[in-house]
């Protein structure tokens, strides 16, 4: 590094220099310039060498990084100061700083905003005024405009575009938020803002920006390495040259990294600086030196990445050559921000950028840049692109011009780009994968975002196509003018140049080379659509030529997919290989929004639509031309009918998918129908080209294929076939695919005979001879049972498809319907299956090309909405009045839908009392032209097949029949029905009427099976046992027939008066009839469900009697839930009036009851003893910062001291158990099967579970629960010996100074080895220092607890397992009391009484938990624990032998209390003297720190102002309160301020002690098994009181001082005299407070934006004011951080990690909470590997999150679900939460959690 310093020097003797420089004196020399360019080249040439560029930047941390942000400072000032300063003096003639002022002073600002997104930044547009979803406004012009109150859409910016506020075009109306609203003086767009300029201005402006502008692009666009253009040669050369690398969308970041390491010798840190530099910048120069240094670096990059695939690009640079590109970038920044001060000058860089060169043509400056574009590297596009914007985009004029250019370019930009051969490859969310490239997660999104779906061309030029091709006027002027329309189609059909023989296009065997191209090619449809987003309001002769003109081209585009991708039925065998289907349909999609597009342009002009028609007409039977030759016509004939065919055979030749030539067609045809033309003069229409049979037969093929399909007779295709047939009902593709077959079969058919497009609609579905002859049908029946089947689906089929084309009318042209109609019947459709919520509604509509589905508009009439609670969604119910639109055959009906949606009617109808016949519902009327479509239902060869269908269910037998079928034809019969009813009531006379079904079903039969009438079959088949299900709609049919002969005979009796009954009346009459019957079915199926109800339980019972144990357990369980609280009430209940204490000799016997519990793996029952089977409770330990005061506080390491906890809570460990307990010797050997299992697993499945075996996790066997260790269960504790005498405090000290002083004389001599020196104090009597008490538990239980201890001990100090540390008991202890503490926080916030309120699992718990920390000591060293009482104590009683001991101020009280009441136990233990109780001494030392903590709490909270003064004259409390506080000041020698408000002080204390006092409570109340008195068993009054008297504490706590003080004032003052008291109270630490607030995760705001803002505006704190990519806030503490990126890793215990991983081990000890604000996710991150992605609380208007950001529905905070996810936290309860997630997403591809 000292050499490159060396090599460095040249600046700061280039800094003598500048201070010499003078920018006026140079500028003056320039002003008087004959040739300027000349003295500004020679200026350049002469100091750009010199200041940009000099040596080696390295990238990498620390240091390095540092000195590279100076470097470039002192670049970026140099370049100020010599190179533009000179400039802007020549350019303004003055002061720059002034001038500048003075121009943006005298400077009319545009109305446009302009503003240019960053990446990330929201957007939003107005889903009412937005003239298309591509106009959009940044969030200040939102919020300042009228849109913010209307119903719009939020999307995040993929980077460039801007902002359209200002544009009217852009908006229908308010178009100016209050910012850029125009002033009255609106000249503005008229003039010229040049006039307002100096003359002189305009000539220095125009050719100082035309050298700047032409040296920029001159260096942009230079190619050569080691020269320099013409003037620009430095006066001295040196001899240093780069290797510069740059970016391509091959290599991934692991094979750059791994490379460049090799190539340059760099470490890997310094390596993904550079990766990561490269990505972003595209280029970034890896070594300095000389020519050959970097020619070595060069070939071993190229060498090294050569082999599969092209080299990375690498060029040696000359530094001068690099140095002027560094200044040309500069150059642009400046110009673009010169031109922000004034219009005029905006304007005369424009004239000066697209002023034609001296080669003619194509030659101006802007056009230079646009057509290397593709040879720039990124940084330098993203500058100039960002120039365009600011520039020619921003003026009017010129934005006319420029777009001109842009569209003349258009084709060859366009082929540029395509040959480029960046690739992009979307992945999954993982690092590992990450490309060499832009981001990826978000690709998808934005993927399916209108605005950006053409993601990859955000670094390109031809992504400005967005800028100018919406904008209406502009658009339909490169229409007309440059032909824009046809130039777009002509380059992306010219592009796609892999046809079949007839030339169409062909996908086969496409490489993934092509395959990318494929994929860039599509971004020409992206500009197409651009172009036709909206529609012209009004039509000239010239647009009309170029729009037909460019529907030719369209129409050659079509023609080359009609009939692409064939296919033949596979018979035998299976395909081989899949055939090819994607790219086809992929077109397919991407173009059903123009094809749409293109119907709607013609819709608005009946010239337009007729030329259009004809063409469309004209191709299609050019295509068609070839269908009929050389095949022999067929002769069918059927019911005295006949007419002749193809012979073709669906099932045997070619077929294809794709028609859309055809479509197109139906869907112009629709359009004519709509015309006036085609009610009045239908001759004029150009029908004849095409005979109806030739139209039809295509569409026909293709439904015939689908319907093969779900006969399975296309098995052997494949998955292929399948696919390809479920998009063609996709909601995505149906509107240009399946729907519009429909179509033109529905225009066929009302142009033929029905009888005749019946017959060949039989014989294309391979039907006919089953109609056409009885003995066929016979003979089939006896044939193989698959091919019987097979044609049941087909007939099924057929008759599905003749219900569609007669009853599918919803479509504005086929029948007199408006487009809401269409919709609103889409949604009774959709809510008919089952109700839904918003998203999957808008998922279930087809979209238009504005994105919009109409559903806004229709939902609320027909649905009311159901808000979503905490969890779930808001979902949209049918309101029931809609039912009766309900049609079982709705076309877009999956067979599936179609099951669900019966069953959920007939559900309903059966609830409601109704009949469950679903009959059709009324038709809306057909248009004239498809008028005769209703003759189908009525013609001979229609009733020959219901005949036949209704013959065969009357003589059922075989398999050749299926209800289905019956079912069809039943609802077919129906609508004929309708049909005739409606005409009956519409008309006049009978005349009217051409209708006459009744009249030919009542004849018998003509077809050659059927022997009786249609109506005589219905008749007979009303009452057949078998079609129980059908005697409704049969009923329902009988009715309706006997219902239009009245109405008939009503007519004819009396045509003149039409008595109209009405649809309701004789419906009315059958109903009532009906009553009866349905009462006797209801009574009948109530009966029929008793039995079973009866059979059932039977069953139950013997069940139970097998699995007695199993229920026993549950029960019991269930019991323990509600028990808990009752046990422990009823005795305080019956001893109200006896005070009841937990603690101390006074206290009560523990409840001596045998505790019997049940093992969940044996069932076998237990009694808890000390001396019995262990019995364990299944538990999870996990580090701890949720009630941390300290985020800041670096976590102590694995090296600490635990024995006193510091009051800031900063790291603990706390014990979660989901209740369920095992034998220990069960639990062991299930531990060990899950072990063995997991080894066996890894074998096959490396890793991904939900549990990591090798750190003791395992789930609960009963409820899945994630935990990690188990805790023992243990008897209650003794009740204490009443007959022993209480001692007084005083005399407890003694005797314990004593007994510790014992102990010390014999550590003393255990560790010199018997030496004993010094006195033997006097040892109390009956204290054997060395006595070994018998051990009051068996060794399984002893091994229990030492397991329990072991996984705290792991667990909190994150060490392996070591039974001799003396840590190991004090984290015992510690996880007992922060456990507590956690959870009396919890009943605090939530207001819950302090005992009784918790879930009994967590009661269970504690009680275990607190029994066990009593014991641990005993499977401890004795000495340890004495040890670790002495430390303890003399934190509050000196101890002359014990030293570090910390002062008051950094003890958590709690802690202590229960550590050394703990310890004690082992001291207690080796008194033999009968004389004392331990009980006793935990009431001492209750006494003791609870006086300390008081002590505490007045040193801490007094600092603060107290200002409040209460004059009453103060109580006993308050008196001794300031008693006790005078003598602390005097004590600290006045470092306290003076307080003389005793109320203050005693409510400090009061409040600060309070839980401490509740937390003490639940320890003892879990450690002595004593009952809470009744008034802690509600929430709210006489808490205080209760709690003290149940701590056997005076009401009154100072008494416990100033009864003592004789004893106490020593102590406390000792206490003070601590150097760390006076340390802290000066301010030289952080001074906990209490109460300690409770931790909250941070607030959110309400408005989703502002998050999204916030994150936009966030840098990579790494990369230098790097954009991030996947910013991700931190709920715990607020921090946002660059998630999900090589730049951000961080290295933890040896392995990278990404930024929120290594950001959960500094703030929560390996646990986080996040808000990855792009997603809109919340993530849960544990560890190193577990994660879990969790629902957001953010909730749309319609009650859903938007994971993803996908539907960008306005976002707002829902406070209940995010006090969810906090309540999670604050319970611990995280973990679980993502043991779950992953334990339920095994399947799924495995996230890298660490990387995110
Ligand atoms: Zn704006
Ligand atoms: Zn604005
Ligand atoms: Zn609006
Ligand atoms: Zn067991
Ligand atoms: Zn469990
Ligand atoms: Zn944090
Ligand atoms: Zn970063």
């Amino acid at each position: 590094m000292a050499a490159a310093e060396a090599d460095r020097d040249p600046p700061s003797a280039l800094r003598a220099e500048f201070l010499n420089f003078s920018a006026k004196d140079t500028a003056a020399v320039w002003a008087s310039a004959s040739d300027l360019q000349q003295d500004v080249y020679h200026h350049l040439a002469l100091y750009v060498p010199r200041i940009f560029c000099l040596g080696p930047n390295v990238g990498g941390a620390g240091a390095e990084q540092r000195e590279e942000q100076r470097e470039e400072q002192r670049e970026e000032l140099a370049c100020q100061l010599l190179l533009l300063a000179p400039l802007e003096w020549l350019l303004l003639g003055e002061e720059p700083s002034s001038g500048l002022a003075g121009l943006q002073e005298k400077n009319q600002p545009s109305h446009l905003c302009g503003h240019v997104f960053r990446v990330g930044e929201p957007t939003y547009s107005c889903r009412e005024c937005a003239a298309d979803p591509t106009c959009v406004l940044c969030m200040q012009c939102f919020l300042g405009s009228v849109h913010k109150d209307h119903r719009y859409r939020m999307t995040t910016s993929g980077g460039g575009g801007f902002c359209d506020c200002g544009d009217a075009e852009a908006w229908k109306k308010g178009p100016y938020c209050q910012k850029h609203t125009p002033k009255e003086s609106s000249r503005y767009s008229e003039e010229d803002p040049v006039a307002q300029l100096p003359p002189e201005m305009v000539a220095r402006s125009c050719s100082i920006f035309s050298i700047l502008l032409k040296y920029a692009v001159d260096m942009l666009t230079w190619d050569q390495e080691d020269q320099l253009p013409a003037g620009l040669q430095p006066p001295e050369r040196g001899d240093t040259y780069y290797c510069m690398l740059f970016n391509d969308e091959v290599h991934t970041y692991e094979q750059v990294i791994y490379t460049l390491q090799k190539a340059v010798n760099c470490s890997q840190k310094e390596a993904v600086s550079f990766a990561t530099t490269v990505d972003r910048d595209g280029r970034k120069s890896v070594r300095y030196g000389d020519f050959q240094f970097c020619e070595q670096a060069k070939s071993v990059i190229v060498r090294n990445t050569s082999r599969q695939s092209k080299p990375l690009r690498v060029q040696v640079m000359h530094s001068s050559v690099v140095a002027h590109q560094c200044f040309a970038l500069k150059a642009l920044s400046w110009l673009g921000q010169i031109i922000q001060y004034s219009d005029g000058l905006r304007r005369i860089l424009c004239q000066v950028g697209l002023q034609k060169g001296p080669e003619g043509e194509n030659s101006s400056l802007v056009d230079r840049l646009m057509l290397n574009d593709s040879k720039m590297w990124k940084g330098a596009r993203n500058i100039y692109h960002q120039l365009l914007m600011n520039s020619l985009l921003m003026d009017l004029k010129y934005k006319k011009v420029f777009a001109i250019q842009f569209a003349k370019n258009y084709r060859r930009l366009q082929t540029d780009f395509m040959e480029d051969d960046h690739e992009r490859v979307v992945s999954v969310t993982s690092l590992s994968v990450q490309l060499f490239t832009v981001p990826t997660m978000n690709y998808e999104r934005l993927q399916n975002d209108y605005v950006k779906d053409d993601h990859d061309r955000e670094f390109s030029i031809t992504d400005l196509s967005v800028q100018m091709f919406t904008v209406p006027s502009l658009a339909r002027m490169l229409m007309v003018e440059e032909n824009l329309m046809t130039t777009i189609i002509r380059t992306f059909v010219d592009h796609l140049r892999h046809r079949d023989l007839q030339g169409r296009f062909q996908f086969d065997r496409y490489t993934a080379q092509q395959a990318f191209k494929f994929g860039r090619v599509q971004s020409l449809i992206g500009d197409l659509k651009y172009v036709l987003i909206s529609r012209p309001t009004e039509w000239s002769d010239q647009l009309r030529l170029k729009f037909l003109e460019g529907v030719d081209a369209f129409l050659e585009l079509l023609r080359c997919m009609q009939g692409m991708d064939p296919v033949v039925r596979q018979v035998g065998q299976h395909i081989e290989m899949e055939p090819e289907w994607e790219a086809a349909f992929t077109l397919q999609m991407k173009l059903t929004h123009i094809i749409s597009m293109i119907q709607e342009w013609s819709s608005t002009d009946e010239r337009v639509l007729i030329e259009a028609y004809k063409k469309c007409l004209s191709a299609l039977s050019q295509c068609q031309s070839g269908l009929a030759d050389g095949e022999q016509p067929i002769s069918l004939s059927l019911a005295g009918h006949s007419v002749d065919t193809f012979r073709y055979q669906v099932s045997q030749d070619k077929v294809s998918i794709h028609l859309p030539l055809c479509r197109l067609l139906a869907g112009l045809h629709v359009l004519l129908s709509r015309t006036e033309v085609a009610s009045k003069f239908p001759e004029q229409l150009p029908l004849g080209e095409l005979s109806p049979p030739l139209l039809i037969e295509l569409p026909l093929r293709c439904l015939v294929l689908c319907a093969q399909v779900h006969a399975g007779m296309w098995r052997r295709n494949g998955f292929s076939l399948i696919n390809q047939i479920y998009y063609y009902h996709n909601v995505k593709c149906r509107v240009e695919m399946f729907d519009k077959d429909i179509i033109m079969l529905q225009a066929g058919a009302s142009m033929m005979d029905p009888n005749h497009f019946l017959m060949i609609v039989l014989s294309r579905f391979e039907l006919f001879h089953i109609f056409s002859s009885a003995d066929c049908r016979k003979r089939y029946r006896e044939a193989n049972k698959d091919v019987v089947q097979q044609n049941n689906t087909l007939i099924e089929e057929m008759l599905h498809l003749i219900i569609m084309v007669v009853g599918e009318r919803f479509v504005s042209g086929v029948g007199q319907v408006e487009p809401f109609d269409e919709v609103r019947r889409e949604i009774i459709h959709q809510l008919s299956i089952r109700p839904m919520a918003h998203s999957e509604l808008v998922k279930a509509l087809p979209e238009n090309g504005n994105k919009e589905t109409g559903l806004e508009r229709v939902i609320d009439t027909v649905a009311s909405f159901r808000k979503p609670g905490v969890t779930g969604r808001g979902l949209y119910e049918l309101r029931p009045e809609w039912n009766k639109h309900f049609n079982l055959y709705f076309h877009h009906y999956s067979r599936a839908d179609q099951s669900k949606a019966e069953e959920a009617q007939r559900k309903q109808r059966r609830q409601n009392g109704e009949d469950t016949a679903c009959p059709p519902p009324p038709p809306p009327p057909l248009c004239p032209l498809f008028g005769s479509l209703v003759n189908l239902l009525q013609c001979d060869v229609l009733l020959a097949v219901e005949g036949a269908v209704l013959q065969w269910a009357v003589e059922p037998s075989g398999g050749g029949w299926t209800e289905s079928m019956l079912q069809r034809v039943l609802h077919l019969v129906g609508m004929a029905l309708l049909e005739e009813q409606q005409q009956l009531e519409n008309s006049s006379t009978e005349d009217d009427i051409s209708f006459n079904y009744i009249c030919k079903i009542t004849r018998p039969g003509e077809a050659p099976s059927t022997s009786g009438s249609v109506l005589a079959l219905l008749e007979s088949l009303q009452n057949a046992p078998h079609l129980e299900v059908h005697k409704d709609m049969i009923t329902w049919i009988l009715k309706m027939v006997s219902n239009i002969k009245t109405m008939r005979e009503r007519t004819s009796s009396n045509s003149s008066v039409t008595v109209s009954p009405g649809p309701g009346g004789p419906e009315e009459v059958v109903r009532d009839k009906d009553k009866a019957e349905r009462k006797r079915k209801a009574e009948m199926a109530r009966l029929r469900r008793e039995k079973i109800m009866a059979q059932m339980s039977e069953m139950q019972k013997h069940f139970i009697n097998e699995n007695k144990e199993l229920f026993q357990q549950s029960l019991e369980e269930l019991e323990a839930s509600t028990s808990a609280a009752a046990e422990t009430s009823s005795p305080s209940l019956d001893q109200s009036s006896v005070s009841q204490v937990c603690v101390g000799p006074r206290r009560p016997g523990g409840v001596e009851h045998r505790q019997l519990v049940t093992c969940i793996l044996c069932q076998e029952e237990q009694e808890v003893k000390g001396h019995g089977r262990a019995m364990v409770l299944a538990a999870f330990v996990q580090r701890s910062t949720v009630l941390s005061k300290n985020r800041r506080r670096v976590l102590p390491g694995s090296d600490r001291d635990p024995l006193f906890m510091n009051p800031d809570l900063a790291l603990g460990i706390h014990t979660a158990s989901c209740g369920h307990i095992m034998h220990a010797t069960c639990w062991q050997r299930y531990f060990e099967a899950v072990q063995l299992k997991e080894q066996r697993r890894q074998q096959r499945l490396r890793g991904h579970t939900s549990y990591d075996v090798e750190n003791g996790e395992f789930l609960c066997p009963l409820c899945e629960c994630l935990s990690n260790t188990v805790i023992p269960l243990l008897p209650h504790t003794h009740s204490p010996d009443h007959s022993v005498i209480h001692t007084s405090l005083e005399t407890w000290l003694k005797t314990t100074s004593q007994q510790i002083a014992a102990l010390h004389a014999a550590h003393r001599k255990q560790e010199s080895e018997g030496a004993a020196e010094g006195v033997e104090p006097p040892v109390p009597e009956g204290f054997i220092v060395d006595f070994v008490p018998p051990k009051p538990f068996s060794s399984s239980v002893s091994e229990m607890i030492t397991t329990f201890s072991m996984s705290t001990y792991k667990v909190g100090l994150k060490v392996n397992p070591n039974e001799q540390d003396h840590r190991v008991p004090v984290l015992s202890w510690s996880t007992c009391a922060y456990t507590i503490q956690a959870i009396e926080r919890l009943l605090m916030d939530e207001e819950k009484p302090l005992f009784g309120s918790l879930p009994c699992r967590q009661d269970d718990c504690l009680s275990s938990l607190c029994r066990f920390s009593s014991s641990c000591w005993t499977v401890a060293p004795p000495t340890t624990v004495h040890k670790h009482f002495i430390g303890l104590l003399a934190a509050l009683v000196p101890d002359s032998q014990v030293e570090n001991t910390p002062c008051i101020l950094d003890i958590d009280m709690f802690h202590l209390l229960v550590y050394s009441v703990l310890s004690y136990s082992s001291v207690h233990s080796l008194d033999q003297s009968g004389r004392s109780v331990v009980d006793s001494a935990h009431l001492h030392l209750l006494h003791l720190v609870t006086v300390a903590h008081m002590v505490q709490i007045l040193l801490s909270s007094t600092t603060e102002e107290v200002c409040m003064e209460q004059d009453s004259g103060g109580s006993e409390e308050e008196e001794l309160t300031c008693q006790l506080y005078d003598s602390l000041r005097t004590h600290l020698d006045g470092v306290l301020p003076e307080v003389s408000s005793g109320w203050q002080l005693w409510r400090c204390v009061k409040a600060g002690v309070t839980p401490f006092l509740r937390a003490a409570a639940l320890f003892f109340h879990y450690l002595n098994s004593t009952a809470p008195p009744a008034d802690l068993l509600v929430p709210g009054v006489g808490q205080w009181e209760a709690l003290c008297s149940y701590l056997s504490l005076p009401s009154n706590l100072l008494q416990l001082h100033h009864s003592h003080r004789a004893v106490l004032e020593p102590l406390i003052h000792s206490w003070c005299r601590h150097p760390g008291v006076h340390q802290t109270l000066r301010g030289g630490g952080v001074i906990v407070r209490f109460p300690r607030e409770s931790n909250r995760l941070i607030e959110l705001p309400e408005d989703y934006s502002v998050l999204i803002n916030q994150a936009s505006s966030f840098t990579c704190p790494r990369s230098g004011g790097d954009k991030s990519r996947a910013p991700t806030l931190c709920l715990v503490c607020g921090c946002m951080l660059c998630s999900q990126s090589y730049c951000c890793q961080t290295e933890v215990d040896g392995e990278d990690v990404g930024a929120c991983t290594a950001h959960t081990f500094t703030c929560g000890a390996g646990l986080g909470l996040f808000l990855r604000v792009r997603e809109s996710q919340v993530l849960f991150v544990a560890g190193k590997t577990k994660g879990c992605f969790y629902p957001p609380p953010y909730l749309d208007d319609y009650g859903e999150t938007d994971q993803g950001l996908k539907r960008g529905n306005p976002l707002h905070l829902c406070p209940d679900r995010y006090r969810k996810i906090e309540r999670l936290w604050r319970q611990h309860g995280v973990a679980e939460v993502i043991g779950h997630a992953q334990e339920a997403n095994q399947t799924l591809v495995a996230i890298d959690w660490q990387h995110l």
